[in-house]
């Protein structure tokens, strides 16, 4: 009997169980297909990325003994569909049981629910291995509870995985550090290099291109950033062990023009395609604050753990408590077309400019630039939850849906009311200029609230919270906010509303 094995693009996980010993009978089988080039438009990095670690996973099992069928996008057996090819291969080898990982994303999920219907062998799946938590595990916890907020969740996994905790108290005495992950980088302070790799991908981009994958973004094929295998991968944990984690915390929200990626770790690629789990990274990183207490605080060292037990797996189990009417959701019913210079970074906006020029150049932006520059901006201007989201899972190296949708629907877009951010994660120039130096050098004055050198943030800003007074009145945390709204008065109101519709209507020119 023979049994057919597939790894999907994500599920490049060499300490599965499955891979624990070499069996004559087991065929694993690997895929490159234009139903994944095509879902949406990727960045040309993000499919550089994928392929090039996809390759690298497939001979590395092979050098461990496994049997491997591995179909590239230019094969001409390959029928670029996970339907046709799983089809193909068991009619051909005669394979008698298909297994797979359970995937992450819904839409593979509900194709391989399909596929398993319609197969005449027998099928089974099994957990990936990689998450902490189960898929269900987040809609267990918040059974009957009306906010699904993080902090809890987060305390409960402190507590369940026995992470940063001295008996049943956190160490240090507080759970949660965030009021002092705000500093603004000084200025002359030199965050230390991002570690790059510098691998030639330009046959895989030659194949690429030569199949008419439309992508976003730019590309230097010879010097390709990113991580594709695990040591690789290991090598930037180690990498922001030792230069980043030191300073994680305190400018985990700073912003400034020429870092592309200030303290931040750039694992998010790795991990999402499983090349590293979570529990090393989170394990590895308290060993090194264990053993370097002189150089990380407790605040630098909960502050990323925080992102990767806490919101990466609450994003996880929102995806699947919600999904898939999730993916619908438009509670402030936006409207508006994304501008045109998300696609391009020309914009006089230098915030704008710089993010969306850094995503371009390396599909990578970090949290404070996705959620308070382009997020923030996109929901200030009214635009579609769908169309926001298309952009976000195109350009960012980690953009998968499972993760990829509640941070922009939910965080970034208040699309579901409130189910994620307590508030909606909007900002005047005021909270942009605190956190980054990008106004001092941009066309646009911050302080100006009206006139045609005014930063669009500022109109933008006030006609959100006037256009939206009657909605957030309910919202406590946004009782300040709303007030001095009130307080204004009619002529400065009648102003500024002016000078944002003056705004929404040219936006393509901002
Ligand atoms: P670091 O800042 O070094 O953090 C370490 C790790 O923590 C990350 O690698 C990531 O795995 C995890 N993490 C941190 N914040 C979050 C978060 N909010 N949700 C889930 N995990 C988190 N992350 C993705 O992995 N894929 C996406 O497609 C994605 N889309 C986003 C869209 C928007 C609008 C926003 C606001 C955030 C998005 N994020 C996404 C979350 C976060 O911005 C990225 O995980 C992070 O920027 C990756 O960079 P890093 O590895 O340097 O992260
Ligand atoms: Fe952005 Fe306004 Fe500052 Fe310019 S002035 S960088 S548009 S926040």
């Amino acid at each position: 009997s023979k049994t057919l094995r597939l790894i999907l693009g994500d599920q490049l996980n060499i300490n599965h169980s499955w891979f624990n010993k070499t069996d004559s009978t087991v065929i694993y089988c690997m895929m490159e297909m234009r139903q994944e080039t095509d879902y949406t438009t990727h960045h040309i990095q993000k499919v550089i990325g994928f392929f090039s670690s996809m390759r690298e996973f497939a001979s590395q099992l092979k050098d461990g003994g496994h049997e491997i069928i591995y179909l590239k996008l230019d094969d001409h057996n390959n029928k670029q569909t996970l339907r046709e090819n799983l089809k193909s291969i068991i009619e051909s080898e005669q394979v008698d049981l298909f297994e797979y990982q359970l995937p992450d994303e819904y839409r593979l999920d509900e194709q391989l629910n399909e596929i398993c219907n319609f197969l005449e062998v027998e099928t089974r799946s099994y957990d990936s291995e990689h998450f902490y938590t189960s898929r269900k595990e987040l809609s267990n916890h918040f059974e009957g509870k009306k906010q699904w907020v993080m902090e809890s969740f987060y305390r409960m996994m402190r507590e369940n995985h026995n992470v940063l905790m001295q008996g049943s108290k956190p160490i240090g005495g507080k759970w949660n550090y965030d009021a002092s992950n705000r500093k603004r980088l000084p200025q002359k302070h030199k965050p230390t290099l991002p570690l790059v790799f510098n691998h030639d991908v330009s046959d895989l981009l030659n194949i690429i291109n030569k199949a008419g994958v439309k992508t976003i973004g730019y590309i230097d094929s010879k010097h390709f950033v990113w991580p594709i295998n695990r040591r690789e991968s290991l090598d930037l944990l180690d990498y922001f062990l030792e230069n980043c984690l030191p300073l994680f915390g305190d400018f985990q929200d700073a912003m400034a023009v020429n870092e592309w990626s200030v303290y931040h770790s750039r694992i998010s690629f790795s991990l999402n395609c499983k090349l590293i789990s979570p529990k090393e990274v989170v394990d590895a990183a308290i060993d090194y604050y264990q053993k370097n207490k002189d150089k990380v605080d407790i605040s630098q060292i909960e502050g990323f753990v925080r992102q990767v037990i806490g919101w990466r797996e609450y994003m996880r189990g929102m995806y699947w408590a919600k999904m898939p009417e999730y993916g619908k959701i438009n509670e402030l019913n936006n409207k508006h077309k994304l501008p045109k210079f998300y696609w391009t970074g020309n914009t006089k906006m230098n915030c704008l400019k710089t993010a969306i020029n850094q995503s371009l150049a390396y599909a990578y932006a970090h949290h404070i630039q996705r959620l308070m520059i382009t997020g923030n901006f996109a929901l200030l201007a009214s635009v579609d939850p769908d169309e926001v989201e298309s952009w976000y899972l195109g350009i960012y190296i980690d953009a998968i849906e499972w993760v990829e949708m509640p941070n922009t629907r939910g965080m970034s877009q208040y699309a579901d009311g409130g189910l994620i951010a307590t508030k909606p994660y909007i900002s005047s120039a005021n909270y942009i200029d605190k956190m980054s130096n990008y106004c001092g050098s941009c066309y646009y004055d911050k302080k100006q609230k009206t006139g045609n050198k005014s930063c669009p943030f500022n109109s933008l800003y006030w006609n959100f919270i006037s256009r939206h007074e009657e909605y957030l009145s309910s919202n406590p945390r946004m009782g300040m906010m709303l007030n001095l709204w009130r307080k204004m008065d009619g002529e400065q109101q009648s102003n500024i509303l002016e000078q944002a519709e003056f705004y929404l209507n040219h936006i393509n020119d901002l």
